[in-house]
């Protein structure tokens, strides 16, 4: 936009500035620096704006040209996974954490194994991820209600598309 006194080529990502649980704090900090902040109103957590094991900018605002004309479109959520290295970003790691942290509560040994073990193909997208993410619901079963709901926020986070969608409608038929 006019008068913000920053030029945006025509095709750029801005860095965003992310609290260690995930919550967008600024999706433009190099356009709307005013809402930068150390640390997050909604939890106190430190904010980032770069990956902590690259030093990649995370994603923000997406500045682009769209017949002939300025657009952007504001991320509202951040990336799960650094684009640069492919790390899990800290809210990832904690959410991954919880997953886990449900298993271990509410499922038995053998169960908690199996998600501990199935993790990595819902977290990332694998020939294994289907079979993955039908395990660990199948352990889950097991486990009542509140763990499943609990695996799931979690899983919102961290888990790719296919999984999400095993989780929320069951394996395809
Ligand atoms: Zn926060
Ligand atoms: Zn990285």
């Amino acid at each position: 936009m006019m008068g913000t006194g920053v030029r945006w080529r025509r095709d750029e990502f801005e860095p965003a500035q992310v609290c260690e649980n995930g919550h967008m704090v600024n999706s433009s900090t190099e356009s709307r620096p005013a809402l930068n902040k150390r640390f997050c109103s909604d939890c106190g957590a430190p904010t980032l704006t770069e990956c902590p094991a690259c030093g990649t900018d995370i994603e923000g605002t997406h500045h682009y040209e769209s017949n002939l004309a300025r657009a952007h479109y504001a991320r509202s959520h951040p990336l799960s996974y650094c684009h640069e290295c492919g790390a899990a970003y800290p809210w990832t790691e904690r959410a991954l954490q919880a997953a886990r942290e449900a298993a271990q509560i509410y499922l038995s040994p053998e169960d908690a194994e199996t998600v501990e073990k199935n993790l990595p193909d819902v977290a990332h997208q694998t020939a294994r991820t289907t079979i993955a993410a039908h395990l660990i619901q199948r352990a889950f079963s097991k486990g009542g209600g509140a763990a499943w709901e609990i695996f799931k926020a979690a899983a919102a986070v961290f888990a790719t598309e296919e999984a999400k969608s095993i989780f929320t409608h069951g394996i395809p038929h």
